[in-house]
């Protein structure tokens, strides 16, 4: 067994790092998801989505017929955990386009699903959307209600979705609806490309615990779509979004590792400078074993990471090993977030815009954000079943 990357490996990383250094900001904080398509901060988004396009970053492991690199999962895992690291916005973890709808469409997709819209994900310029959960449909995503009716070369929609990130900026959804309504509950959903500035279709923005318009509910009131936008066949959908699901899998677990190491990294500086009157709390044992403790469960969530990754580039990666990462991972980052809020104190509650706030207000900032890890991309609770199913080949409880 070895642990260690490849020259070429760390030679790219070493890229990233100089393009981060070159392109961020100095004292930049990011990568919380949600932050990326607020008002503030979606033109920035935008323009680093360019750059990292223009160096192909944005598909690096996509096949290069498609328009990527053809990189190595374990590169495109670099690639993930230093961005995540360092904040870099619009890398699309999390919204869909490069992540799980190209990769979809090169499976399932038509020919002409894939002239039309892998170019344009690839080139920074089509932004996406995933339109799975409704009201009363969520991790029973089975219960999807939201109808498409055939009428002569189009599908007529009408229903409701919830929680779908950055509608309000996405030129493009990826949309879970009901085609069979008398079908099993499975059988009858299928996947359609919606245009998002298509008639009948109103955005209604949710405000997250942050304060920033992350999610949206979206409502489509008879919104056509042309039959040319159903992905692979009609009513055969539900295999698709398993497929879509276990794309988008793969990327939280290095994600959430990363942002819990720099979240570590800062509560570490944090306590060597707090000093007052011969008093130090970097030399609080009890603070000393936590911070210990958080140092070794991020070495296990980057090592479960990079297992997985390594797993899926041999053709070997199973849905249990993709939701054990996300399960530690997204748990992790929320006891480190935990942890700073109690090393900060009181004066951890005060936000970025006071002076002073510790740590410019990050760490609540990420306190937050903390909730929302462990529901999206499926809960914790879905992704113990999933490691029970079939990791553990228990019955289906
Ligand atoms: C930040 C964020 C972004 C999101 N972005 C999107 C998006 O872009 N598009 C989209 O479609 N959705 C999105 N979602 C929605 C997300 O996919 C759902 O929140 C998630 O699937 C859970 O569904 P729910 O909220 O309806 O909770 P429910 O499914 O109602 O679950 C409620 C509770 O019951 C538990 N539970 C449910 N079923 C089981 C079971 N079988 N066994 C054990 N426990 C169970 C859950 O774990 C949870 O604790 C987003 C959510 C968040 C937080």
């Amino acid at each position: 067994m070895d642990f260690k990357f490849t020259e070429q490996e760390e030679a790219f990383r070493h890229e990233i790092r100089e393009f981060i250094t070159k392109e961020l900001p100095s004292g930049w904080r990011g990568g919380l998801v949600e932050d990326e398509y607020s008002d503030e901060v979606w033109p920035f988004t935008q323009a680093i989505v360019r750059k990292l396009a223009a160096r192909g970053w944005l598909t690096l492991a996509w096949p290069k017929e498609h328009g990527g690199q053809g990189r190595s999962t374990i590169e495109q895992l670099i690639y993930q955990e230093e961005t995540s690291y360092h904040g870099v916005p619009g890398t699309d973890m999390g919204v869909g386009g490069v992540s799980w709808v190209g990769p979809c469409l090169m499976l399932f997709g038509s020919e002409q699903q894939k002239r039309e819209h892998l170019p344009r994900i690839a080139a920074g310029e089509s932004f996406w959307c995933t339109g799975y959960s409704e009201p009363d449909a969520g991790s029973d995503l089975a219960s999807v209600r939201c109808r498409a009716i055939a009428s002569g070369d189009d599908y007529i929609i009408s229903g409701q979705k919830v929680w779908t990130s950055a509608a309000h900026v996405a030129g493009w959804c990826w949309l879970a609806a009901r085609t069979d309504p008398d079908a099993s509950r499975h059988r009858g959903i299928s996947l359609l490309l919606v245009d998002m500035k298509s008639k009948g279709i109103t955005i209604r923005p949710l405000i997250d615990l942050i304060g920033v318009c992350a999610f949206n509910e979206v409502f489509f009131d008879e919104v056509r779509t042309p039959k040319t936008n159903l992905v692979g066949e009609e009513n055969q959908g539900w295999s698709y979004i398993m497929a879509a699901l276990n794309f988008e899998r793969g990327w939280p677990g290095i994600r959430f590792a990363a942002l819990a190491k720099r979240i570590l990294e800062d509560l570490v500086v944090y306590a060597m400078e707090t000093k007052h009157q011969g008093y130090s709390l970097a030399g609080e044992s009890a603070l000393r074993h936590k911070l210990a403790e958080m140092a070794i469960e991020i070495e296990a969530g980057r090592l479960i990471a990079y297992r997985a990754a390594w797993l899926q580039g041999k053709g070997l990666v199973s849905e249990s090993e993709a939701s054990m990462s996300k399960l530690f991972s997204s748990e992790l980052f929320q006891r480190v977030t935990d942890l700073g809020m109690q090393i900060l104190g009181a004066y951890g509650q005060l936000s970025s815009d006071s002076k002073w706030a510790p740590l410019k207000g990050w760490i609540l900032r990420t306190y937050l954000y903390s909730p929302s890890v462990t529901l999206v991309s499926g809960t914790s609770e879905i992704m113990r079943n999933i490691i029970a199913m079939r990791g553990l080949g228990l019955p289906r409880g």
